[in-house]
C-alpha cells in the first residue's frame, strides 16, 4: 500500500501546487488520541487534497476514516468507535482569521511556516468522536455482561463457603 503522509507540509506551497497525498497512520503516531482512547489499535487512512480558496487561501479537502476503541459508558466494556471524518478546511497563520472566515469555512490556524500533519489528523479525529461512547446495540453490552457473568461462575466455589450448604445443615 503507497504511504506518502508527510510529516510536515507548507499550505500555501501545496495549495499553489494542487497537491493531493493518501496513506495510513498509526493512531500511536496520535498521542492526543492516544490520551483520550489509550486502548485503540489501528490505522487511520487519510486523503487529503490541497487547492486555493476563493479568497486566495490555502484550503485543504479531506477524508480520515479508521477506528479507535473507547469505554462504553453503559456496561464499561471496550467499544470499537468508528471514525468517519470528511472535512474541508482554510489554512491560516492567526493574524489572517477574521479575513479569511469570510468564506465561511472551517478555520485550521497555524504559526510558522509549516503544520504537522498528525495535529491537523487529530483535531479532526477529535471533532468526530462521541461525546458520549457506548455500544450501539444494548445486545452487545449484555453479551459483556454475561461474558463477565460467565467468568464469575468459573470462579470455583469451596462448598463450606457455600452459605447455601450451611443452610443444609443447619436443615438436617
Ligand atoms: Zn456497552
Amino acid at each position: 500500500m503507497s504511504n506518502d503522509l508527510p510529516l510536515r507540509f507548507d499550505p500555501g506551497l501545496f495549495a499553489k501546487r494542487g497537491r493531493q497525498f493518501a496513506g495510513n497512520i498509526s493512531v500511536h503516531d496520535l498521542p492526543r488520541i492516544m490520551e483520550l482512547a489509550p486502548k485503540s489499535d489501528s490505522e487511520f487512512h487519510v486523503a487529503m487534497t490541497f487547492s486555493m480558496s476563493s479568497l486566495q487561501f490555502p484550503m485543504v479537502k479531506g477524508t480520515i476514516e479508521g477506528g479507535i476503541v473507547q469505554l462504553c459508558q453503559r456496561c464499561m466494556g471496550d467499544v470499537r468507535i468508528p471514525i468517519r471524518s470528511q472535512f474541508q478546511l482554510i489554512l491560516v497563520s492567526p493574524d489572517l482569521v477574521e479575513q479569511a472566515s469570510e468564506e465561511g469555512h472551517e478555520i485550521f490556524e497555524y504559526t510558522g511556516p509549516s503544520i504537522t500533519t498528525a495535529a491537523l489528523i487529530e483535531d479532526e479525529v477529535i471533532l468526530s468522536m462521541p461525546i458520549v461512547a457506548k455500544h450501539e446495540d444494548i445486545e452487545d453490552c449484555d453479551s459483556t455482561v454475561k461474558q463477565w457473568m460467565h467468568e464469575f461462575d468459573e470462579v470455583p466455589t469451596d462448598e463450606k463457603e457455600n452459605p447455601f450448604a450451611k443452610l443444609k445443615n443447619l436443615k438436617l
